[in-house]
């Protein structure tokens, strides 16, 4: 599989590039991206070109699409190895007009155990049910807007068995395609994260979460860390930049009564309530013998 002309030119700022090997290697019928105008997908035609030589059909919606973005200007792209089935998605996509999340769901392969548990009333309880969570790493689907991730659904659980099997599938063939890439996304996707789940919408939270990233790991319950990286833009009207200077001093993250405390040398920086604020760490759930795959 020869897409390094995705790697280079599309994969890197677009963040897609997991979905584009799973397409082309036949694990997923259709993916769905997100494109902004602004950071490029202006020339759409020219990337159609590409996914046609490589027996990929690609569509677009318009640009004054009814989507649901946070961009100014953004639109959705489609491919798939089947033009009927990229048209199908951009009939069934809900995001853009009436579509049915499920069958969208299943149009774009998503498990049906997945589909089925997240509906809005599910969510809450599938993710904000314990302040620490443990997910395998696999799964880890926090940090999607890189090229670091396999499942670009939301798994039913941490342990999923379907999003397991297709994950396992499709890192075998990013490993195909580029062992580097494949060992720095291993690494990537084993690194702990904060999520920040917004106010009290949960199906909503989940795509306005956002997402802090540690250089660090898990000793027992606390997590020391000696940096993080965040998608959150300084002026994003959610709290979590408020505690980016307390997560900066700070380098341990000790779980307290209803409460995530920020703590360096013992002492007490700040505090982030466990209703909003969720841990995540990530974990190879095959080696330590759990979930048989
Ligand atoms: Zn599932």
């Amino acid at each position: 599989m020869d897409l390094s002309h995705f790697q280079s030119r599309y994969g890197d700022f677009t963040g897609q590039l997991p979905d584009i090997i799973a397409v082309k290697s036949g694990l997923k019928p259709v993916a769905r991206f997100r494109a902004s105008g602004r950071e490029g997908f202006q020339d759409f035609p020219e990337f159609k070109r590409i996914c046609e030589e490589e027996g990929l059909a690609a569509s677009r919606t318009e640009e004054d699409g009814n989507y649901q973005t946070n961009v100014e200007v953004g639109y959705y792209i489609y491919i798939s190895r089947s033009g009927d089935l990229v048209e199908k998605a951009k009939k069934t996509d809900p995001s853009i007009g009436t579509g049915d999340p499920r069958k969208f769901g299943s149009v774009l392969g998503y498990p049906e155990c997945c589909v089925e548990r997240l509906r809005p009333e599910n969510v809450e309880s599938v993710f904000l049910s314990e302040p620490v969570q443990t997910f395998d790493y696999r799964l880890n689907f926090f940090i999607n807007f890189t090229n670091y991730y396999l499942v670009s659904h939301v798994p039913c659980s941490g342990a999923c068995r379907r999003s397991l099997e297709y994950s396992k599938s499709l890192f075998e063939k990013v490993k195909e395609f580029d062992s580097d890439y494949a060992a720095r996304m291993r690494e990537n996707l084993k690194l702990p994260v904060l999520v920040y789940f917004p106010d009290d919408t949960p199906a909503n939270s989940l795509d306005r979460r956002e997402t802090v990233v540690f250089d660090g790991e898990f000793e027992g319950g606390s997590l020391h860390y000696t940096g993080f990286e965040t998608d959150s833009s300084p002026d994003s009207g959610n709290d979590i930049k408020e505690n980016l200077p307390a997560l900066k001093k700070g380098d341990v993250l000790e779980l307290g009564e209803g409460s995530i405390i920020i703590q360096k040398d013992e002492e007490r920086l700040g505090s982030l309530p466990a209703d909003s604020y969720t841990l995540f760490r990530f974990d190879d759930f095959t080696e330590e013998g759990g979930e048989d795959i």
